[in-house]
């Protein structure tokens, strides 16, 4: 017999060895040694209230074993000889559409225009240490795409638009730790990340899909409306039927491609603003109600916050615990940050983008002749003013959050976790007054919220500019673009994912009907 139960363990119970059985035992008023053995569901942290309470999800095996294997299981067939489906990016959305392939019996040829995950290292140092940023390889383009130097969050809103589930149990199939299929907010760490992508390669290629490195696509061959090649950046064309378009929400030139060969795009509405960085320390004690450092049982804390200012909403976004600012640029000539995490997310800051809503249809009318290219230019010229700002390099334009919201330049800046440096500069000022005024009255209510976050001890740091796609590729009922057959424009840079999952279980669905009537 199985049982699901509902534990509240307090931390000093949390020390106490087999609390889950003992607390499973008196739930059900029976003798421990009639359970055979607990699995946790689900594990969350409750410290709304100074007493912090660990809640949990159990299933109790009653007189039964504790089943080991997975109730999901991945059917990868021999497709070496298969009908091919070319797939443009190799993200999230490209590995799990390639994954899906190959259950479905078709060959995925991924052309990536980055490196492995390995050679790419190279590529971030040298973005780090030389601010030099290689535009085919850096933390947006690479294998695993801008998933894998990242905090490896795992939550998603998007829980109708697919199984998550199964997204999560492949992940763990692929190496990553079966906690995440536990944790209320799962995430993986930007060092354990790379091995897992890794494994979906070699899973791909194992079953005889293809997966080429340092090859960007630079063209589509089209005939009567229908996609009959792929060009390749040394001009060389590959014959394909079927392409999957998942080169994420950086890939300007995708975007130019498309737009210059009046195959339809959209302007899209999306969210800019600054990351900024407290010690975690500081976090800890807002989230945990402590002073000093927090329990030792007890994760960075994080948060998450928002406020409609002014009719539009100010919200946190992508924050990282024990995490580090990275510089995210896909290009010289501009600065852009996000963050990413360790695994055991222990570094010393909190970092996490503080974004003001943009709306596409009316907040750029000075940009209106870009046409639908106008959120992108916006994007583009606040990512030059950050460079110019930073000091022309990879260096940051920083200010402390209180000179931010006071309006003064910082004489000196807190230390931080970004690599590249940053330097002092008048933010508060240089921003549009559509996000510099929005996140001022913003941070100030956050302050209300979160008592101690508005602190000298913090930095904010621009810009974040790279929370979604600024435009977003149309498609029809079967996930075609709707005047180019063959085309399935997919993941975050058609504007149909925000996030990891979102992004591979879109993957999936393109490859689902990519392959219809193949
Ligand atoms: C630093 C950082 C941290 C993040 N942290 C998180 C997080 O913790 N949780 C979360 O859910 N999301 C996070 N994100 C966002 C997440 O990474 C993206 O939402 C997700 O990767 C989108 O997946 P995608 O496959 O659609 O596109 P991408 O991951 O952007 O992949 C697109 C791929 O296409 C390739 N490509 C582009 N153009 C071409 C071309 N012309 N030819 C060939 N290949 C091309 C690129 O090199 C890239 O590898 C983070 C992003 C960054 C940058």
């Amino acid at each position: 017999m199985i049982k699901e139960l509902q534990l509240r363990v307090n931390l000093k119970e949390e020390e106490t060895p087999n609390i889950l059985l003992i607390k499973s035992a008196e739930n059900l008023g029976m003798s421990r040694d009639k359970i055979s053995g607990i699995k946790v569901l689900r594990k969350s942290i409750d410290a709304r209230k100074p007493k912090i309470i660990l809640n949990y999800k159990v299933a109790v095996y009653i007189d039964e074993p504790v089943p080991k294997t997975s109730e999901y299981t991945f059917d990868y067939k021999d497709v070496s000889k298969a009908k091919p489906i070319h797939i443009v990016g190799f993200g999230p959305a490209g590995m799990y559409a390639a994954l899906r392939c190959i259950e479905l019996g078709f060959k995925p040829i991924v052309l990536e225009r980055g490196k492995n995950v390995q050679d790419r290292r190279r590529d971030l140092r040298a973005i780090n240490q030389d601010h030099f940023v290689n535009e085919d390889s850096n933390y947006c383009f690479g294998e695993g795409g801008a998933g894998t130097y990242s905090d490896g969050k795992l939550y998603t809103r998007s829980l109708k638009r697919g199984d998550v589930r199964r997204i999560f149990e492949n992940l763990v199939f692929h190496g990553a730790t079966d906690q995440i299929l536990v944790d209320a907010h799962p995430h993986i760490g930007t060092n354990k990340l790379p091995k897992v992508v890794q494994n979906i390669r070699e899973t791909i290629i194992k079953y005889g899909g293809e997966v080429h490195f340092e090859t960007r696509v630079i063209d589509f061959k089209i005939k009567n409306n229908k996609i009959h090649a792929i060009q390749l950046w040394n001009n060389a064309e590959l014959p394909a039927t079927r392409v999957i378009l998942a080169t994420g929400h950086s890939a300007r030139d995708i975007f130019y491609l498309l737009h210059n060969k009046k195959i339809a795009i959209e302007a899209k509405s999306f969210a800019m603003g600054v990351r900024v960085e407290h010690p975690q320390h500081i976090i800890d004690s807002i989230q945990y109600h402590c002073s000093g450092k927090r329990n030792e049982l007890l994760p960075a804390a994080s948060y998450s916050l928002v406020q409609q200012v002014n009719n539009r909403g100010v919200y946190s976004f992508c924050m990282c615990p024990g995490g580090f600012i990275v510089p995210a640029a896909t290009a010289n000539g501009e600065v852009v940050v996000n963050g990413m995490s360790p695994s055991r997310r222990n570094n010393q800051f909190a970092n996490s983008g503080i974004v003001v809503e943009l709306n596409a249809a009316k907040d750029f009318p000075k940009y209106e002749h870009f046409g639908v290219l106008k959120a992108l230019q916006y994007q583009k010229d606040l990512e030059r003013l950050a460079f110019t700002a930073g000091g022309r390099t990879q260096t940051a334009p920083a200010q402390r959050l209180t000179d931010f919201i006071e309006g003064r330049l910082s004489v000196d800046l807190n230390p931080t976790s970004y690599q590249p440096g940053l330097k002092s500069a008048p933010l508060h000022a240089l921003l549009p007054k559509l996000i510099g005024s929005n996140l001022r009255q913003g941070f100030k209510a956050f302050g209300e919220k979160m008592k101690g976050y508005y602190t000298a001890e913090a930095n904010v740091v621009g810009v974040e500019s790279r929370t979604s796609s600024p435009v977003s590729i149309p498609r029809n009922e079967n996930l075609e673009h709707p005047q180019i057959k063959g085309l399935f424009p997919c993941g975050e840079g058609g504007g149909y994912a925000g996030g990891i999952v979102s992004a591979a279980m879109d993957g999936e669905r393109c490859a689902e009907a990519a392959a219809v009537g193949l």
